[in-house]
């Protein structure tokens, strides 16, 4: 089978639940209490989409402010990213359009940007409408989905998405 690496990182505030995204996706479980991510950690995980197997080379960045300026070795020369939020959370909404922003300007031209709003599980404490997370995304060109990574709730599916998304790679 085809094989095909993908540099990928997930940027967002602090709390959102990138950690839990990526340890969903790579072992699909969840813990309660996950230790706050310093820097930034590294992990590896195949998918097979569409007769290719994508090996995802996943950077889990911090969220905190005092990380902010370590952002762009991750997303430099990244085929994709994704900014996640928690549904719960205005301010991390604003976060993703500030995210948003310095992608377009300082990332690669043809990166995948992909927008997850975690935590659907928590739909009593929503702040974030879906349809206005959506319409943002589509605005701007972006996957989105709202995930869980207590549930599992599309965490493949928006793997799967930006693979089939991925520019076609050069003969
Ligand atoms: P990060 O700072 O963005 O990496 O966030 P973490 O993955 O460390 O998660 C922060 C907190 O939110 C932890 O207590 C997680 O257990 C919790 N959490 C993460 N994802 C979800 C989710 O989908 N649903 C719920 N209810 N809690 C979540
Ligand atoms: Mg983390």
């Amino acid at each position: 089978m085809a094989q095909r690496e993908v540099k990928l990182c997930l940027l967002g505030d602090s709390g959102v639940g990138k950690s839990s995204i990526v340890v969903r996706f790579v072992t699909d479980t969840f813990r309660q209490s996950l230790e706050s991510t310093i820097g930034a950690s590294f992990m590896t995980k195949r998918l097979n989409v569409d007769g290719t197997t994508y090996v995802f080379q996943i950077w889990d960045t911090a969220g905190q402010e005092k990380y902010r300026s370590l952002a762009p070795m991750y997303y430099r020369g990244s085929a994709a990213a994704i900014i996640v939020y928690d549904v719960t959370r205005e301010t991390s909404f604003q976060s993703v359009k500030m995210w948003i922003q310095e992608l377009k300007k300082n990332g690669s031209p043809n990166i995948v940007l992909a927008i997850a709003g975690n935590k659907n599980d928590l739909d009593d404490l929503r702040e974030i409408d879906q349809k206005d997370a959506k319409e943002y995304a589509d605005q701007i060109g972006a996957i989105f989905v709202e995930t869980s990574a207590l549930t599992a709730l599309n965490v493949p599916e928006l793997f799967m998405s930006i693979a089939k998304k991925l520019p076609s790679e050069d003969p």
